[in-house]
């Protein structure tokens, strides 16, 4: 084999979410890093809904983006429409979601990674990974016959290995629609010890937008007062400058068509014996699972400003094309759709998480590391989120650093990494806000106060992010003090009090006291308080860090719990359990607990308390075992 290419410090393998946010990690960082991708021109792509964020997906974003990542920037540039969604919930739920332009976001991807001077490109398959004596990974081995050597390598190959793509009766090899397959890398790693899985996916119909009939659907627009997912956007286009999306039903008279096609269908002839995304089931699983309901909401989303093709979000199938077809032009308002890509679902081979580190890197081989869909997760925003950590890991073992693992209690991203190596996973993982027991903490306004050190400390944080942090944070430290000593007087509050139904002032009160009413709001008060409103428009007129004030006077005393909570499970974090301790040795474990030790490892004690089958006496024997 020959090398044309001179070392690199990181390796990135594939160009998908994971790929591009580990290979602007580890350039940033100051690292010779090459991406190496099956097609150039798929960097960034969207392989399913071009869509980013969501509930608990946006929160994901936001830290992605306070720690100096790109997937918010690219979403807040691409986007095509922007919601809040969640609104009317407390805001540890408000979730921000863009619908984006799917060539667009490609493009400004490119174009980001591009600006990285560390950064180099290679459109190559990779066939295996270099691995020396000392089991420590050291370079790949490519189909065009190349050898690439670098300190470290990181593997985002998404949905591409042995992938096999299932519409109805036909199936074929492939990574995703219109790309190839690969092989290789799997059959490698289980050479050197490592365990993959089956998982699948699907994705629903396009459809040629001026096919529908959009009187028969109810339209839904974008927010007017739209929220960014980057702290470095100022400012998003109001929504009549936005696109707008739309809702539709099924039917039982489409529930009958698709039943037509049960019997030629891979999830239900037993074709596909993988596992797929629970809570985003394919239209032919809703309809089998839930037969009493008549109707399932669809959403008909736009994929770009230039282009009339459609995505049928909630149709998600792997039926045949015919079922497809006919069963789209049963639901009303698409009785003369002509769809432009059939549904389909694909199969694809992932290794279960337990068999990596918190740092992203495998415990069988060092310097090897793995990001997204690999890990067994599902979604850009996952599979994002692990990129950039494995790029900011991969980066500082290059520079002999200890490896930065995000706490449950300060991100998201720090609950997804821990559960999948902790807890590992059968079916593909997606965020929610139910699995972060300290969600009034990890909220998507807080993201930057969360990360934005941390990331700087990194080298991840440009000066000017952190500029403006600084600026940020000192104004709302100033309209902390402002707010906490203000008085608010009855003959100023008490019109607005009585407007919202909510008793009166009969005296002077501090204002935090007044505002832990859900009746109003801070906006509220300054639109009727000429004092407060010059006062607090001296230090800042930006809504965000007002709206900052208000969440922490409102919900001061869940956020104390909570803190204290945390508190309690980081001192747990902070008792490190050696690496390759012997449970065996431990005789007084149950012989679950001890199994389950044995298989994940855990790093820490809090880590070892949240093993699925590892018990509270486990823990505790476990501690005086370690204390001894
Ligand atoms: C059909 C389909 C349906 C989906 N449905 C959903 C859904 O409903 N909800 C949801 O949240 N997510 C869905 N997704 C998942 C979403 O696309 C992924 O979670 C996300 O793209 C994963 O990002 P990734 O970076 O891990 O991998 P990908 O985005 O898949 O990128 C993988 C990259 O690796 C490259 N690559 C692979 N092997 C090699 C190799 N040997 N050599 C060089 N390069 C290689 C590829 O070229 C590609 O650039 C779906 C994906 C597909 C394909």
């Amino acid at each position: 084999m020959s090398s044309l290419y001179s070392h690199f410090d990181v390796i990135v393998i594939g160009g998908g979410h994971a790929g591009s946010e580990a290979a602007a990690a580890a350039a940033q960082m100051g690292c010779k890093t090459l991406m190496i991708t099956m097609n150039l021109n798929a960097i960034g792509q969207m392989s399913c809904n071009p869509a980013m964020g969501g509930v608990a997906k946006g929160q994901l974003v936001r830290e992605i983006d306070a720690l100096g990542g790109l997937s918010g920037i690219v979403s807040d540039r691409s986007g095509v429409q922007f919601r809040m969604l969640n609104r009317s919930k407390g805001p540890a739920m408000w979730s921000p979601r863009s619908q984006n332009d799917r060539a667009l976001y490609a493009q400004i991807m490119r174009e980001e990674l591009e600006k990285k001077e560390n950064l180099f490109f290679r459109q190559d398959n990779v066939t295996s990974i270099l691995v020396n004596d000392k089991k420590e990974a050291y370079g790949i081995e490519t189909q065009s016959g190349q050898q690439i050597l670098s300190h470290t390598v990181i593997v985002t190959s998404g949905t591409f290995l042995n992938g096999i793509i299932h519409i109805g009766e036909k199936q074929y090899g492939g990574g995703r629609s219109g790309e190839r397959s690969s092989t290789g890398i799997t059959e490698c790693l289980e050479t050197h010890g490592f365990t993959s899985g089956r998982l699948k996916t699907g994705t629903p119909p396009r459809i040629d937008g001026r096919t529908i009939d959009y009187d028969k659907l109810e339209i839904q627009y974008g927010d007017d007062d739209a929220q960014p997912f980057s702290f470095l956007t100022d400012e998003l286009p109001p929504a009549d400058k936005q696109m707008t999306c739309w809702i539709g039903y099924t039917n039982n008279d489409v529930h009958g068509v698709l039943r037509t096609g049960f019997s030629r269908s891979p999830m239900f002839n037993g074709r596909i014996k993988s596992t797929g995304p629970r809570y985003c089931p394919s239209i032919e699983d809703k309809i089998n699972r839930f037969a009493e309901r008549d109707r399932h909401q669809l959403f008909l989303e736009p994929e770009g400003w230039n282009t009339y093709e459609m995505y049928l979000n909630g149709f998600s199938t792997s039926l045949p094309e015919d079922v497809q077809f006919n069963a789209l032009r049963t639901i009303p308002g698409f009785e003369n759709a002509f769809m432009i890509r059939p549904g389909y679902a694909i199969e694809y081979d992932y290794f279960p998480p337990h068999q990596i580190k918190r740092s992203m890197e495998t415990k069988i081989l060092s310097n090897l590391f793995f990001a997204g869909q690999i890990n067994g997760t599902t979604g850009y925003e996952e599979a994002a989120c692990q990129g950039l950590m494995a790029g900011i890991n991969a980066a500082r073992k290059v520079a002999v650093q200890e490896a930065l693992v995000l706490k449950r209690s300060e991100a998201y991203i720090g609950v997804l990494v821990d559960d999948l190596v902790s807890k590992g996973t059968d079916e593909p993982y997606r965020m929610f806000t139910s699995r972060a027991e300290h969600r009034i903490l990890l909220r998507q306004d807080n993201a930057d106060l969360r990360l934005t050190e941390i990331g700087y400390r990194m080298g991840m944080v440009t000066e000017e992010r952190m500029q403006r942090f600084t600026r940020k944070k000192e104004n709302i430290d100033k309209l902390h003090d402002l707010l906490t000593d203000y008085s608010v007087r009855p003959e100023v509050y008490n019109p607005l009090l009585e407007s919202k139904e909510t008793a009166g002032l009969r005296q002077t009160m501090k204002l935090p006291k007044l505002i832990t009413r859900p009746q109003i709001s801070i906006f509220e008060m300054i639109a009727v308080d000429e004092n407060l409103r010059e006062s607090v428009h001296a230090i800042t007129t930006d809504r965000n860090e007002i709206e900052q004030l208000e969440i922490r006077f409102k919900y001061a005393g869940y956020i104390q719990k909570e803190f204290e909570m945390a508190e309690e499970l980081n001192r747990k974090e902070s008792m490190v359990i050696p690496t390759n301790l012997d449970y065996t040795r431990i005789k007084s474990l149950s012989t679950e607990g001890r199994l389950k030790l044995s298989k994940v490892q855990p790093e820490t004690i809090g880590q070892a308390g949240r093993i699925s089958g590892v018990s509270a006496s486990d823990l505790a024997v476990l501690m005086v075992y370690l204390k001894n």
